[in-house]
């Protein structure tokens, strides 16, 4: 081991209003350690404690347990003897003993994925001293079972694994209750709580073989090792992949003093939020419990009250519950405690303020006194999203730049899908309502396991309540419905991180796991049945909903012009139709990108023509099948251009191989010989003709139109008949015609010539003209390598990278799913080049060959148009690669634009 190694530091200390860490340190010591030590600098009461660095978990990967521990052991045990000195207690000690818990936390919070243990250096002696102690025997014991309970879990591995596997924790639990006829954990006498405890410790021995461990120290190295250990859960590995996180990133392990919100009626426990993570509204709310821990807020075990009486009102309102009661069972906190609210409301402006935006806080209540356990940005819907950054924005909290900034632009997809149709909603029939947890529209098929959620096209998985075990099946169905829990359980959390619609804490839901069914005032639901959800308003609808499209409004339009103000990049839309470009354009692209001529031959009346022209034998033959496709390949050009009215439009020459267009079954085979008075032998031979062995390589592309010049003839005609007809209306046309699969000079302008001899041709037979480009796609690395050739003759390049991406790889886009999902598996490549453009190696491609075009052309106008062109990474990249625009397909626009400006922003 090197001396580096040694002399690194491996724990940051917090606590007592100051820290060794702070905010900016989230890489090291994980959003939760970063955010604790912040707040323990700012004057924030947090427990003191410490952070074991997420390097440390590295080194666990590679080194394995005993080393690791080796290397932590004398700064741990330094840093616990630092919260005993603040404290004033001892850990392990029988009289005064410190507890304390030991939490995992990654860079970006993961709600749930990984694990956190309480209370730990409980043992059968402790116990009795810290009854004593607090003269509170009901607390320490109902401390020590959740102890037992949670070490079982997370360290000795009790956890059930599968939805058959019944968690023996709470079988204990259940049968007791049922044996003494109670309902809720509080109830519970201390008898049974020592009960609990002996009953646990012999299902752990049952089960695993293990004597529980009584030494305080043996007890957190196990839970610290464990933490770094569910970093490589399944779970935590689930949600790592779908948000693209690394895995070696690794988790940091925070170590704190207990506080204890289950002391009584004096203490409690909640979460909150400085403004509304479902609509984005500017009202702080939360929940929390009297006399409890930890979980017990989220895991939807005992109704949560509201934090403050706005909130209460709210949810007794939708709960259907009378104000009367509601004041007296279920009151606010503002109500209960008005001095720990006051507190609370303090501290929860004070760091939205110091951290400039929404903050999502845990925090505890031991006996009358008030701690903040954590403190994050918020996570949020899209629609949340977009009216927390206008609305900091207008408050003047944050500037334009930083508005933007708070934009995830992925997650703007959320407000591009259909909501309910207002006037289907009307005739909706609601069975019952709960909770608006996570705002959209859902309808699908009733689930009720997770690991069902696919059962269907469109499912709902509808739950008693949810837990990290449902992470996957929850991403699956359209939408999530829980009988219990309230607007921060599980499901409400998870459901909103996922932008999908979510209704919680239907109370008035009977589900049956067993007989799958969901009953509701006497009405009975199975599996299958359809139901739909308005995660706005919390009602459960009978039956399916109709949907209309979104439009662009509010918040949403003003911050997509900040985004314009911006980015230096514009964005087009690759768009076929005059309805594709009418949606792009509602959603502010600037143009067209990419129009693929092709897919206007695959429509039924044109395919014919198509299929005629293909099968041609001569020149006239197939001279006169195009006459039949001009009109309505100028027709579809109007229509395009019509929409796109004064904004560029990029049309791509003829581009798939031709053997794409014949039918391959014998049947049509037989039709088409028939429509065309020509033998079956011969339609076969021809589709036999065309057969290639790597058509992605083969006759496409410019290669159509070198060898068939009559195709490219007719398509320019049709693009420029179609502008000069507009120009008679009026309506000015920006047509760009685009050459495909380019690799040498020689072919560009091979076309070229065509291309502008027919135009003339046009321009003369009208007698007037219009303005137009020719310029060339450059997706062969040959082109890329030899852009400063092919720019002395094209007016313009685009990248399509996917084709780029294929050539560049090797990697037929045609097969690559046979190995690419391995190859992402094994590691060997992070994320799919289809998606995410590989900067590293197809990037150089493209930086190469707008390096090269400009140094002829300097102002060579250059875009991409792969599927690339609406990722925001790939998007950065362009920016960066000085690219005039990025193109993509129309519902990404909106992202597009927002992805262009933060490129601007960050550099
Ligand atoms: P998660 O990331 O799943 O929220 P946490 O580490 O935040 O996990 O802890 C789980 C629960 O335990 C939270 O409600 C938290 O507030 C509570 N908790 C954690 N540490 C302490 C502590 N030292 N004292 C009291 N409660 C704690
Ligand atoms: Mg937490
Ligand atoms: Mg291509």
């Amino acid at each position: 081991m090197d001396k580096l190694q040694k002399t690194k530091t491996r724990v940051y200390r917090f606590g007592n209003k100051t820290a060794d860490g702070n905010s900016s340190m989230k890489n090291l010591l994980g959003g939760k350690g970063a955010n604790l030590a912040e707040m323990s600098l700012i004057g924030i009461p947090v427990p003191p404690g410490f952070t074991i660095t997420t390097e440390v978990c590295t080194e666990y990967n590679e080194l394995g347990k005993e080393a690791v521990l080796k290397l932590i052991k004398n700064e741990v045990e330094k840093s616990v003897e630092n919260i005993e000195t603040i404290m004033g207690t001892q850990f392990g000690n029988t009289e005064n003993p410190l507890l304390i818990s030991v939490r995992s936390g990654a860079r970006v919070s993961m709600p749930g994925m990984m694990d956190t243990v309480l209370n730990l250096g409980l043992n059968d002696d402790v116990v009795i001293g810290l009854a004593k102690k607090t003269n509170n025997e009901r607390f320490a014991w109902d401390s020590y079972r959740r102890f037992i309970q949670m070490y079982g879990d997370v360290v000795l591995g009790m956890k059930p694994e599968s939805k058959d596997d019944i968690d023996p924790f709470e079988e204990i639990m259940d049968n007791l209750k049922h044996k003494r006829g109670i309902k809720l954990d509080t109830e519970f006498t201390i008898q049974d709580l020592k009960d609990l405890v002996y009953d646990f410790k012999d299902a752990i021995k049952k089960k695993t073989g293990l004597n529980f461990p009584t030494n305080p120290w043996e007890q957190l190295w196990g839970a610290i090792i464990a933490v770094f250990n569910s970093w490589n859960s399944d779970r935590a590995i689930y949600y790592r992949k779908m948000n693209g996180y690394p895995a070696d990133w690794g988790t940091a392990v925070n170590v704190q003093a207990m506080v204890y919100g289950n002391m009584g009626n004096n203490s409690g426990t909640g979460v909150c939020f400085t403004r509304d993570a479902a609509t984005g509204e500017n009202v702080f709310n939360g929940e929390y419990l009297i006399n409890a821990q930890g979980e017990d807020v989220v895991a939807g075990v005992r109704t949560p009250q509201q934090i403050t009486l706005l909130g209460s009102k709210r949810w007794a309102e939708l709960a259907k519950i009378d104000e009367t009661i509601r004041a007296e069972k279920y009151p606010s906190l503002e109500e209960l405690m008005p001095e720990i609210f006051n507190e609370l409301n303090e501290y929860q402006k004070k760091l939205e303020n110091h951290y400039r935006d929404m903050q999502d806080m845990e925090f505890t209540i031991q006996d009358g006194k008030l701690w903040i356990l954590q403190t994050r940005n918020g996570k949020r819907t899209g629609a949340a999203m977009v009216k927390i950054a206008m609305d900091l924005l207008k408050e003047g909290l944050i500037n334009e730049k930083e508005a933007l900034l708070l934009i995830e632009p992925n997650k703007l997809d959320e407000l591009l899908h259909p909501v309910f149709d207002p006037k289907a909603l009307k005739k909706a029939t609601v069975i019952a309502q709960g909770l608006p947890a996570s705002p959209g529209a859902a309808t699908g098929q009733i689930v009720f396991f997770a690991d069902e959620a696919n059962k269907y096209k469109n499912t709902i998985l509808t739950r008693i309540e949810t837990s990290p075990e449902d992470l996957e099946g929850m991403n699956l169905a359209k939408g999530i419905l829980t009988a219990r829990g309230g607007m921060t359980s599980h499901a409400a959390v998870v459901a909103r991180g996922m932008g999908k619609c979510c209704v919680s804490g239907a109370g008035s839901l009977k589900i049956n796991y067993k007989k799958r069914t969901l009953t509701v005032d006497g009405r009975e639901f199975h599996e299958g049945d359809w139901i739909s959800l308005n995660g706005s308003t919390g009602n459960i609808i009978e039956g399916k909903v109709a949907t209309i499209n979104p439009t662009l409004s509010g918040e949403f339009a003003e911050i997509m012009e900040l985004a314009d103000k911006y980015a230096a990049m514009k964005v087009r839309t690759n768009a076929d139709t005059p309805k594709d470009a009418q949606i792009a354009r509602s959603f502010g692209a600037q143009g067209i990108g990419l129009t693929r001529t092709e897919h206007m031959f695959f429509e039924v009346d044109r395919i014919k023509a198509m299929r005629e022209m293909i099968l041609a034998d001569t020149v006239k033959g197939r001279k006169q099948a195009l006459e039949d496709l001009l009109p309505m390949q100028r027709s579809d050009f109007e229509g395009i251009f019509e929409a796109m009215e004064g904004l560029p439009v990029t049309v791509r020459l003829l581009d798939p191989p031709l053997h794409e267009f014949v039918p391959h079954q014998l049947a049509t085979q037989k039709d088409l010989a028939e429509e065309m008075h020509i033998s079956l032998e011969a339609v076969k031979n021809k589709v036999a003709e065309l057969e290639e062995f790597n058509p992605m390589l083969g006759h496409r592309g410019c290669r159509l139109g070198i060898t068939y010049p009559e195709i490219t003839e007719m398509q320019t005609r049709a693009i420029i008949e179609a502008a000069l007809n507009l120009k008679e209306k009026g309506i000015v046309a920006k047509p760009e015609i685009m050459v495909p699969l380019v690799g040498t000079l020689q072919e560009f302008s091979a076309q070229e010539k065509i291309i502008r001899s027919t135009a003339k041709k046009v321009f003369e037979e009208r007698n007037d003209t219009i303005e137009f480009l020719v310029g060339t796609m450059i997706e062969i690395p040959r082109a890329a390598l030899t852009a400063d050739l092919i720019a002395e003759k094209a007016e313009f390049f685009s990248f399509g990278t996917n084709d780029l991406t294929q050539m560049t790889f090797g990697y037929s886009r045609d097969d690559a799913g046979k190995f690419l999902p391995i190859y992402i598996e094994e590691g060997i490549l992070s994320v799919d080049p289809f998606e995410v453009l590989d900067q590293e190696g197809v990037g150089q491609l493209v930086e190469m060959g707008t390096k090269k075009g400009r140094s002829v052309k300097p102002k060579l106008k250059v875009g991409i148009c792969g599927e690339h062109g609406g990722e925001p990474k790939s998007v950065e990249f362009c920016h960066r690669t000085g690219l005039n625009y990025v193109s993509c397909s129309p519902y990404r626009v909106p992202i597009a634009r927002v992805a262009a400006a933060q490129a601007a922003i960050k550099e």
